[in-house]
C-alpha cells in the first residue's frame, strides 16, 4: 500500500462506493428509459428509414453512455481490488506511490502523474477528445 493512513484509505473506498452507486444507478435510469420509453416507442412506430435512423441514433446514445459507465465500474472494481491487494495507490508503470491529493480528486487512478502523462500520449491520441 502506497503510504496512505486507515482514514485515507477509508475515505477513497467511500469515494469509489458512492461513484459506483451513481453509475449503475445511472445506468439502471438509462436502461429504463430505453427499454421503455423513448426506445420503444421509437422502434415500435418505426414507418420511414428517417424514424429508424433516429431510433439507431438514440439506441447508439444510450449504448455509448451504458458503455463508458460500466467501463468506469470496472476501474472501481480494479480499484478496488488494490485495496484489498494492498497495492493501491502505487503506479502501475514506476512503482512510485500516487499522492493521497490525487487519488482523492481521481479514486480510480492508477498511474502518477507523468506516467499517466506519458501513458495518454502513447495510447489515447487517436481515442474521442476528453473534454
Ligand atoms: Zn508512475
Amino acid at each position: 500500500m502506497a503510504e496512505l493512513t486507515r482514514e485515507q484509505t477509508d475515505e477513497l473506498k467511500q469515494l469509489l462506493d458512492r461513484r459506483h452507486q451513481e453509475l449503475r444507478a445511472d445506468v439502471r435510469q438509462e436502461l429504463a428509459d430505453s427499454g421503455d420509453e423513448r426506445f420503444t416507442e421509437l422502434t415500435s412506430g418505426v414507418r420511414d428509414i428517417g424514424e429508424a435512423s433516429t431510433a439507431a441514433m438514440l439506441a447508439d446514445v444510450n449504448l455509448s453512455l451504458i458503455n463508458r459507465h460500466t467501463h468506469e465500474m470496472n476501474r472501481i472494481e480494479r480499484a478496488r481490488q488494490h485495496i484489498e491487494r494492498g497495492d493501491y495507490g502505487i503506479c502501475v508503470d514506476c512503482g512510485a506511490d500516487i499522492p493521497f491529493e490525487r487519488l482523492q480528486g481521481y479514486p480510480v487512478a492508477e498511474r502518477c502523474v507523468s506516467c499517466q502523462g506519458r501513458y495518454e500520449k502513447t495510447h489515447l491520441s487517436h481515442a474521442t477528445p476528453r473534454l
